[in-house]
């Protein structure tokens, strides 16, 4: 059977040879650093979960190609079953880790090349629909982390990509040969880099007539030649390597950014799937980014449960959970919370077919879920904030409560209502801490607010596909508008 146990999963990333760079020092890999474990952990759990009697369903599908069970995060969408598996899925994933566990760009990437290659072919008569098929068996067979890689540096954003004054401010290839092209130029804030097998690039905008370099989509194992990674800070990172686990707020799990550079990177043919057809780059953005969309319906309000779980419980131990005001705090939450997972449910639902077979979400509502999510969680944080109280950045830390010095006058003003002890009024608030304010919120704010596309990017979506015309004539027939007489 194709899948992976979370053990090997762990065993096949050590083996892999990266260039990795973290605080100014080349490191080895993500296995066995303090910084880097927990998000390595995060994915993990995507394995072990796979592995559960319990979540199996949710875990896994059938592939279409082979008729394996395979791991969903390998899995083309057949219908619209698969794409409410997949937010139900994130959800669950959400919940177990309460950070960004990182495998779904790879998803979406894998569903979005899957419809385009077939139809570039169809217009072209070119070959990388089924070499595509080819790759996308391997990687279900091997269960392999494929990180979708879309964000190029941009440089200046109001020139294109061709006349920039760094020709690598986008991606680009820089030779093409007999056997296959080579590339340079990098992919920023790129999810789950160090952790994953392979990394699937795409082109990050629409491009025109003269971008055909640009024009490019490939795949490579992620210790590739001239691939390197330099992992990105996170607020209180270090934290993790400071033996205080308490401090972390969330010991095991996170996520992990880097920026991915490519520096004349080869790439043989049987890894291509788009080379400079200019007019598909836009389709494959707007895919990409509509499953991608969805996605945050899934992932985001997982990470939400627990966030009003912590809020909750620090409400009971601060002796308020029966107070008016923090009862509908907490309605609160779970209002802004199930309005992000009805929107993912929601596009899924509406999903329909693409020309290859492969589901799509409804790209209105994917893209509506998305913007809900840019500004729900920031109001979330505020209402926990605002139920933890001004200790979650006060307290004392794990090293202070084990001083002799000081924990006693800790564990005595510090125990709270229902003799919650210090040590778990600590831990809470850390908790509270890490999801809005450390490392966690990385995934959970600024990722919400940036990932999968700025606010901007789906206004711009919203704004296509919001018919308005149709939405006029409705209101001139209702309103018996002298013009409507004549529609
Ligand atoms: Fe998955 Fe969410 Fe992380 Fe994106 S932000 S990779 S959807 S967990
Ligand atoms: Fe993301």
């Amino acid at each position: 059977m194709p899948l992976m146990t979370g053990d090997e999963y762990v065993e096949s990333i050590r083996r892999k040879k990266m260039q990795i760079y973290l605080l100014g020092e080349k490191i080895i890999g993500p296995v066995g650093n303090p910084i880097l474990a927990p998000s390595l952990n995060a994915v993990k759990m995507t394995y072990d979960l796979a592995q559960d009697e319990k979540y199996r369903p949710l875990l896994t599908a059938c592939s279409h190609l082979t008729g394996h069970v395979i791991n969903r995060f390998t899995h083309i969408h057949q219908n619209r079953e698969d794409l409410i598996a997949k937010v139900k899925m994130q959800r669950l994933l959400g919940q177990k880790t309460a950070s960004c566990f990182q495998r779904c760009v790879g998803m979406d990437a894998i569903n979005a090349v899957f419809s385009v290659t077939y139809e570039i072919d169809r217009k072209y008569k070119t070959a990388y629909h089924n070499r595509f098929l080819r790759y996308l068996e391997k990687c279900q067979e091997q269960d392999l982390v494929i990180d979708g890689a879309m964000t190029d540096p941009k440089g200046d954003r109001h020139l294109p990509a061709d006349r920039q004054t760094n020709p690598e401010a986008y991606l680009r290839v820089v030779e093409r040969r007999e056997d296959g092209i080579v590339v340079s130029g990098a992919k920023c804030h790129q999810t789950g880099a160090c952790n994953s097998h392979e990394i699937l690039v795409m082109p990050t905008v629409s491009l025109g007539s003269g971008c055909e370099d640009y024009a490019v989509s490939f795949s490579v194992p992620i210790d590739t030649p001239g691939l390197l990674m330099i992992i990105g800070r996170q607020s209180c990172d270090t934290r993790k390597r400071e033996s205080a686990p308490i401090d972390t707020g969330n010991q095991r799990f996170g996520g992990v950014e880097a920026l991915v550079i490519f520096d004349h990177v080869f790439v043989p043919n049987d890894r291509i799937f788009m080379n400079g057809e200019t007019e598909f780059a836009g389709s494959l953005v707007e895919r990409f980014a509509a499953y991608h969309r969805q996605s945050y319906g899934g992932c985001k309000t997982g990470v939400g449960d627990v966030l009003i779980g912590a809020a909750a419980l620090a409400a009971d131990q601060n002796g308020t959970a029966k107070t008016s005001h923090i009862k509908d705090k907490l309605i609160e939450m779970t209002h802004l919370n199930e309005t992000m997972f009805s929107c993912g449910i929601a596009c899924s639902c509406e999903g329909c077919p693409t020309a290859a077979g492969n589901y799509s979400v409804d790209l209105l509502l994917a893209n509506v879920c998305k913007q809900n999510v840019t500004r729900f969680p920031f109001e979330m944080a505020r209402l926990a904030q605002d139920i933890a109280g001004g200790l979650m950045v006060t307290a004392p830390s794990q090293k202070d409560l084990e001083n002799p010095d000081t924990a006693e006058y800790i564990r005595k003003y510090l125990t709270a209502a229902d003799c919650a002890s210090a040590q778990d009024r600590l831990k809470l608030l850390r908790l509270i801490e890490n999801l809005t304010l450390g490392t966690a919120a990385v995934g959970y704010l600024t990722e919400s607010l940036h990932g999968a596309g700025s606010p901007q990017a789906q206004r711009v979506v919203i704004a296509r596909q919001s018919n308005l015309d149709e939405k006029k004539k409705l209101a001139e027939r209702i309103a018996r508008l002298e013009s409507s007489d004549r529609r």
